[in-house]
């Protein structure tokens, strides 16, 4: 391999003032970038899987030559207990420019079904403008556009319009269950004015949009046992409980006949919308059959009277069966009353939502609709809390310009229905964050045949580049 450490500033890809900084870099290190990309991306870092946990470390050591070719310093490995994150910085830009944090992950989502993918997950193709592969949008190429936008404006500058930390983490895509200790532990290191969260995507390129909050999440898996064995469905079927039965009823009472989720107290922290948020939201296209198409052909929507679908996906809370088991399952019929029934629940949350208080409520619902004498276990499957980024935030500017000078629209504002580490990051480090992200919904993210436009993720690069000189606050001074 080459070496890619050329001396800062040696390199002039001149750039007008009215031209975006890094226009003429993505143009000629496109190929070299490309090969980055591609070699990031035939690593199978997927952090469910405990057979790819030197892989999820092959991908961070990927990452840590990336940084460090990018003329980054203090590059490290951050060990966390699971998969290990990476940092990196550049601190010369003095104490009265902003510190800005990007963060993005490096581990990706397992692959099954492995027979839906049109070419295999690890090996990366571009077909029609668009790059396959695992984390190829989620989140590889936008963690890469932020490390390339560095390399770009050190090698043309040999200075930054800000001081720049990145922290690429590597468990994400399971939780994030050791970051926030991460955070704790390394406060000081990553101590920061402003987070940069490069891990989202927007409407449409001709939509150009950014997220600014992520619902939070609680989930619980929940086991009921009605007898200490399974039973004749002759012989006692009709007079004992049946656990499937108890089961699908707990599941169902989750929710009236309004969509409504039946937690007492669930929607009392709930925070109602403000004018630009929902004029925003208002004013994002919405097409019903086609947004059922990208949901895999579901026949009709559901959910809590009175929102529309775009509200009930991103600024209302809900709770989510994700899973049901009770009985037999195999091949013909087994005549039986089952004994043991179980199903799993996520809860989405949105501001101001708390973690603590959900499961708390969950469990008073419990015990209030589980009949008694059955007995029910139930084990949390963790928490997050929701995220929201003010929209009259001063940093908040810097981004929407920087999305007008990159996709030629003003951004609308939309909440990821989605959660994340990002409300970890505000909270601990107690700084605003951006999303500045450019995935797509048809990205197909966590499923198979997953993509990048790559044409979004070039604007991703320039995007990158003119934030943290938006952010540096002299758009025109270099
Ligand atoms: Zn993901």
């Amino acid at each position: 391999m080459r070496d890619e450490r050329l001396p800062p500033g040696s390199v002039q890809y001149g750039s007008g003032m009215s031209e975006l900084a890094l226009a003429r870099y993505g143009e000629v290190e496109r190929d070299r970038i490309l090969e980055r990309l591609f070699d990031w991306l035939r690593i199978p870092s997927i952090s469910a899987a405990p057979e790819h946990a030197a892989d999820v470390r092959s991908s961070a050591e990927f990452c840590l030559s990336l940084l460090r070719a990018a003329g980054l310093e203090n590059a490290a490995v951050l060990e966390t207990g699971g998969g290990p994150a990476v940092y990196a910085d550049w601190l010369h830009a003095g104490p009265e420019r902003p510190t800005v944090l990007v963060y993005g992950p490096h581990d990706v989502q397992p692959v099954d079904p492995l027979e839906d993918w049109t070419s295999p997950p690890f090996e990366p193709v571009i077909v029609d403008g668009e790059c396959r592969a695992r984390g190829a949008i989620d989140d590889k190429g936008q963690s890469l556009y932020q490390i390339e936008a560095a390399r770009g404006l050190l090698l043309q500058h040999g200075e930054l319009p800000v001081n720049l930390k990145l922290l690429i983490e590597g468990e994400e895509e399971v939780g994030s269950p050791n970051f926030e200790r991460l955070l704790r532990s390394e406060a000081d290191r990553l101590a920061c004015d402003v987070v940069v969260v490069s891990d989202t995507g927007m409407i449409a390129p001709e939509v150009p949009s950014t997220t600014v909050g992520m619902r939070g999440l609680v989930a619980f898996d929940v086991s009921l046992r009605t007898a200490s064995i399974d039973l004749h469905s002759g012989m006692w079927g009709g007079a004992v409980p049946n656990a499937a039965l108890e089961t699908a009823r707990l599941a169902a009472a989750l929710h009236d006949q309004q969509g409504r989720v039946t937690l007492e107290g669930f929607y009392d922290r709930v925070r109602g919308l403000s004018s630009t948020e929902k004029a925003s939201l208002d004013a994002q296209p919405f097409d019903e059959v086609e947004f059922r198409r990208t949901a895999g052909g579901v026949p009709y929507l559901t959910g809590e009277s009175g929102y529309t679908a775009l509200e009930r996906i991103g600024v209302r809370p809900t709770a989510e069966v994700v899973g049901l088991h009770s009985g037999y399952g195999g091949p013909g019929i087994k005549t039986i009353v089952p004994s043991t029934g179980s199903f799993k629940v996520a809860f989405r949350l949105v501001p101001d939502q708390r973690p603590d208080e959900v499961e708390a409520a969950f469990s008073t619902w419990l015990a209030r609709h589980v009949p008694a004498g059955i007995e029910v276990t139930v084990t949390p499957e963790g928490g997050v809390a929701p995220a929201l980024t003010p929209i009259d935030h001063p940093c908040m500017g810097a981004l929407v310009r920087t999305i007008e000078s990159v996709w030629g629209r003003s951004p609308l504002f939309t909440r990821e229905g989605g959660s994340g580490p990002e409300e970890a990051l505000g909270r601990v480090l107690d700084a605003p964050v951006l999303f500045l992200g450019v995935g797509l919904p048809g990205d197909r993210i966590h499923a198979p045949n997953e993509r990048m436009v790559m044409d979004q993720f070039w604007k991703g690069l320039l995007a990158a580049g003119e934030l943290l000189i938006e952010l540096g606050g002299d758009k025109d001074g270099r």
